[in-house]
């Protein structure tokens, strides 16, 4: 039903709303390189590193990726992300702790995988770097965090950088410029249906 009054308050709200919004990005002028922590157990972490790495390439924006823990190689996303050109592409992991049994072996891999990410964070050409399940080996204490979060420090000004996994810490919340923290309030793994490719793989 048409209502002059509500329609001329529902304007008069809607350009208030409009210039709060417009002066907070006015206000919003730094530029730099952030640091976004996805984190939380729910499900979503490594598929919002993937849909941020679409988006820097449609910039034409170079991009590293690190998986640690993860030994399979034939994910979707590496299978697509993985051969774009701009994309330089780590799976380094042994699969999960529990899957490798073997600690020393464990530490091995993720100095191995670390390297690779510590190269890349010491190189501005990359402007997008994705380390997903970094957060693994930090609580188990299979890298130092202190290094870890040195080069995170002292990356290039303007390079991005996408942590994912469970668990983040608190010292990395901190440094963080954008946390999220995923929740879990369902998931169909646990009405018995097995990870399916194109939504878990
Ligand atoms: P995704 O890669 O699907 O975005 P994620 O990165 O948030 O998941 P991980 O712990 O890395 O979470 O998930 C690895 C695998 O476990 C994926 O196949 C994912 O679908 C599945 N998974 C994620 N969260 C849960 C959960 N809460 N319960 C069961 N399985 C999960
Ligand atoms: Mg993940």
């Amino acid at each position: 039903m048409a209502d002059p009054q509500r329609d001329a308050r529902h304007t008069a709200r809607m350009a208030r709303k409009k210039a709060v919004i417009d002066a907070a990005i006015a206000a919003a002028t730094d530029e730099r390189g952030l640091l976004i922590v996805i984190t939380g157990n729910g499900k979503g972490k490594s598929t919002s590193a993937f849909g941020s790495i679409a988006r820097a390439l449609g910039h034409g924006m170079k991009v590293g990726v690190v998986q640690f823990i993860k030994s399979r190689t034939d994910t979707g996303e590496e299978a697509f992300l993985g051969k774009q050109p701009g994309v330089e592409w780590h799976v380094t992991g042994d699969g999960f702790t529990w899957d490798t049994q073997d600690r020393e072996q464990d530490i091995a891999t993720a100095q191995n995988g670390w390297a690779i990410a510590a190269r890349m964070l010491a190189d501005s050409s990359y402007q997008l770097v994705v380390l997903d399940e970094l957060t693994y080996l930090l609580s188990y204490g299979y890298l130092d965090s202190d290094s870890v979060l040195d080069a995170l420090v002292h990356r290039p000004a303007d390079q991005h950088v996408i942590v994912t996994g469970r668990g983040a810490s608190d010292a990395l919340i901190e440094l963080a410029d954008t946390v999220s923290i995923i929740a879990d309030e369902k998931h169909a793994y646990r009405a018995g249906i097995k990870a399916q490719p194109g939504i878990d793989l």
